[in-house]
């Protein structure tokens, strides 16, 4: 459909390995790769293979470099940020014990239980509570799915409480849930540690400053980094975290590779020029905001991060009676090009897909616009098929039902 253009530098990349080329406009998609790095990241992560280390005094840079960023006592890494959520939930129900490190995920002792209000317990791939639940903990949640009161994240602290956890994430119900400040305040009183999935923020400060205990990161999201987790928190929980790594954090185990990336990726963050970026992601929406203005039916938005990340995207919405296609069915459409235009489709159902800005490559967003207008011009030709819905809903596990396809 698109031939070979000065625009599409790396397309030589795909077709030597027999990959379908993806334009991402749908976010820091595990599905898609996460992230791309910049030369220091991938130069770091090139250089570190070539060595042996001292694992013990790489983390401990790791450490301090995450200290320098998040404000932490200290920090540590590991193979996700799911990962980091098993370990920090370990780490508050072991302590520095190797012993009971040990006897994870059976045998959690006594205090073993994790609250989590219920409207928090979400999917980002996985199941959050299954997370928790790896360490041999028992998820209590707290409330309803709509509306958690005081009394009730109280009432459901006790003597046998590990920590409580609280997601910040697009994925969680977005009212009625406690805000961190009352959660810390009713925790710390209880003297219950605090673990802030904080996944895909690019605040990397704040939530401890709001008093949480734990933070943890995705070192492949926003931050452009090899595939990782960050933990960043009180000392005494982070060396808890990373002593899980004779236990059940082997099999999450992080490689020299991805600390050396991870560590160049959190370096870089302190010099990246943010406000250049942001304004290279607004030309990309104001592009695509003229290119589908005047579409009988679609109405374009340009809408903030639900969860206050400095990021805006184009929110398409889309009058199927008017356009004569469904966001759905567009959405399957642009992905089914070649090179794949991959949106933002969680949502879908609503009657709107989004454009994410913020993987962009040199050139990508007029192709991506180029794309649009070819799509949405012929908008009534586009025959909807039974599964344009659910296959927003299901696709998450049936590329792995259909794996490997040939
Ligand atoms: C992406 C995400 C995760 C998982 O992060 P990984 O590093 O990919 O394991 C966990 N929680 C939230 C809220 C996320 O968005």
């Amino acid at each position: 459909m698109t031939t070979p253009t000065a625009q599409d530098p790396d397309r030589a990349f795909y077709t030597s390995r027999g990959l379908t080329p993806v334009i991402n406009v749908s976010g820091t998609m595990t599905a898609l790769g996460a992230s791309i790095a910049g030369k220091p990241v991938r130069d770091a992560t090139a250089e570190i293979m070539a060595h042996f280390v001292n694992m013990h005094q790489l983390q401990a840079r790791a450490s301090r470099t995450i200290a320098m960023a998040t404000g932490a006592e200290a920090g540590c890494m590991t193979a996700s940020a799911s990962a980091g959520i098993t370990l920090s939930v370990a780490a508050c129900m072991t302590g520095v014990d190797p012993a009971r490190a040990e006897a994870l995920p059976k045998r959690p002792g006594e205090k073993n239980e994790v609250v989590i209000q219920l409207g928090h317990m979400c999917g980002y791939g996985a199941p959050v509570s299954q997370a928790i639940e790896l360490a041999g903990a028992t998820v209590c949640p707290v409330g309803q799915s709509t509306l958690v009161m005081d009394h009730q994240l109280e009432g459901a602290l006790t003597e046998k409480t590990a920590a409580a956890v609280y997601v910040v994430s697009h994925h969680v119900v977005h009212y009625g849930q406690m805000p961190l400040e009352p959660f810390v305040r009713i925790c710390a009183a209880r003297g219950v540690p605090v673990i802030v999935d904080a996944a895909s923020e690019y605040d990397l400060r704040g939530f401890l400053a709001a008093g949480a205990d734990m933070a943890v990161y995705s070192g492949h999201k926003f931050l452009g980094g090899p595939t990782s987790g960050i933990i960043a928190g009180r000392r005494d929980l982070v060396r808890a975290a990373y002593l899980q790594n004779i236990g059940i954090g082997r099999g999450m185990k992080i490689g020299k590779e991805s600390i050396a990336g991870a560590i160049a990726a959190l370096e870089a963050w302190q010099t990246r020029d943010h406000a250049g970026i942001r304004a290279g992601e607004r030309a990309a929406l104001d592009l695509w905001h003229s290119t589908l203005t005047g579409f009988d039916g679609v109405d374009p938005k340009i809408v903030p991060d639900p969860t206050g990340n400095p990021l805006d995207r184009l929110q398409v919405e889309i009058d199927a009676r008017r356009l004569g296609a469904s966001a759905a069915t567009l959405a399957r459409v642009l992905a089914e090009r070649n090179p794949a235009i991959v949106v933002r489709n969680h949502e879908v159902e609503l009657g709107y897909f989004q454009l994410d800005p913020c993987n962009l490559k040199l050139g990508q967003a007029e192709q991506v616009a180029a794309a649009l207008t070819d799509v949405f011009a012929r908008a009534a030709q586009w025959e909807a098929r039974p599964g344009d819905f659910d296959a927003a809903r299901n696709g998450g596990v049936d590329g792995y039902l259909n794996w490997p396809a040939e």
